[in-house]
């Protein structure tokens, strides 16, 4: 619904082409999976499926359904499912629909096993725990479900991990050698990096690349910004300036009156609150934008609403332009602000904003 309310996300399909572009610069010799889980980290999964779609060699999300929704759509990539199949249905789908899925466990391995079509092949990405302890194979367990797989000659098998902590101190070499100790005389294919790891750590290109947050123009570093890395904001949450209020030293901002003036000023309210998927633990000092020049919010954010310091942007008024987060400021300084990740901001971005597509 396109609301008089001025609240807007806007999308950059050309920033996610770039974005795309970076990583397979990155790893020129891999392939590499656009990660459109989660509607695309909130960009929206078909948007995303537009810009990409004669671009990625290959799209992985979660949900069976929305797989076969893309397979409907006549996407003719390989898609992946990010966390396997859930039912014996999903097992079916995987086979009759030509999806790759994901085998963290042997319930999910005896569930494809069921649903196996000796004249159609089986695509899977066997997960191993490395050392994050979230999904995956151990060591123990390998051998024994390799040896079961041995058992149906259509099954095509890719080795994966997950990293824990390729944006930190600590790196991927453990968890690299723990891989190779683990698949040692392992002559197929393998997948082994996201964001982090394609963009720090060429030794792990592999044959398949997963990024996501790049994709979205976001740093998965806490020390090194998206614009360093060449990225491009794809999401701009923009609104406008929709009441002014001005203090005297003393007043009090909002709810709970966490801010307080200590001089006169002048606040802008913001249309964009928690509601929006602004976060309401975004602090007084979160950076934002107004007419072009950055200035903080001030007391806590509301369901519909924020404040901002316009004392020194006096040509503000009703209606100024507002960026949130985007291409004027970067998602990963406010979400920083507010103890957070660019990520979560980017899933959080709410059903009820507009979206405008730059460009269409
Ligand atoms: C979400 C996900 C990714 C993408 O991670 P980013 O940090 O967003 O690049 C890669 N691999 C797996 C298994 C994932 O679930």
């Amino acid at each position: 619904m396109k609301t008089s309310r001025p609240i807007r996300a806007r999308i950059a399909p050309d920033a996610l082409l770039h974005n795309y572009r970076l990583a397979k610069q990155h790893a020129p010799a891999a392939s590499a999976w656009a990660v459109i889980k989660a509607d695309a980290y909130g960009h929206g999964q078909w948007r995303a499926l537009q810009t990409l779609r004669d671009e990625a060699d290959g799209f992985a999300l979660l949900e069976t359904e929305s797989a076969l929704a893309l397979r409907e759509a006549g996407i003719t990539q390989p898609i992946l499912l990010l966390e396997g199949v859930f039912s014996a249905r999903d097992a079916r789908a995987v086979v009759e629909s030509d999806l790759t899925s994901v085998v963290h466990c042997i319930d999910q391995l005896e569930i494809l096993i069921a649903a196996v079509n000796r004249e159609k092949p089986l695509k899977i990405y066997l997960k191993l725990n490395t050392g994050m302890n979230r999904l995956g194979f151990t060591a123990k367990q390998l051998p024994t479900v390799l040896e079961t797989l041995r058992q149906f000659p259509q099954t095509e098998v890719t080795l994966m991990t997950h990293f824990a902590e390729a944006d930190g101190e600590r790196g991927i070499a453990w968890q690299m050698d723990r891989f190779k100790a683990m698949t040692g005389k392992w002559q197929g294919p393998v997948s082994l990096a996201n964001s982090a790891a394609i963009l720090r750590h060429p030794g792990a290109q592999a044959d398949w690349v997963r990024p996501g947050i790049m994709l979205y123009g976001a740093s998965p570093f806490a020390d090194q910004s998206a614009e360093a890395l060449g990225l491009q904001a794809v999401m701009t949450l923009h609104s406008q300036i929709i009441g002014i209020q001005t203090l005297a030293a003393g007043d009090r901002v909002g709810y709970g009156g966490t801010f307080t003036a200590t001089r006169p000023m002048r606040i802008g309210i913001v249309a964009c609150g928690y509601a929006d998927g602004y976060p309401r633990h975004a602090p007084s000092g979160t950076p934002i934008v107004v007419m072009g020049r950055r200035t903080t919010t001030l007391g806590r954010v509301s369901m519909d609403m924020l404040a901002c310091d316009i004392t020194d942007i006096r040509e503000a008024g009703i209606g100024a332009p507002v960026t949130l987060w985007g291409d004027a400021l970067p998602a990963d300084e406010v979400a920083t602000a507010a103890g957070t990740i660019a990520y979560e901001l980017f899933c959080a971005l709410a059903a009820r904003v507009p979206v405008e597509v730059v460009g269409s």
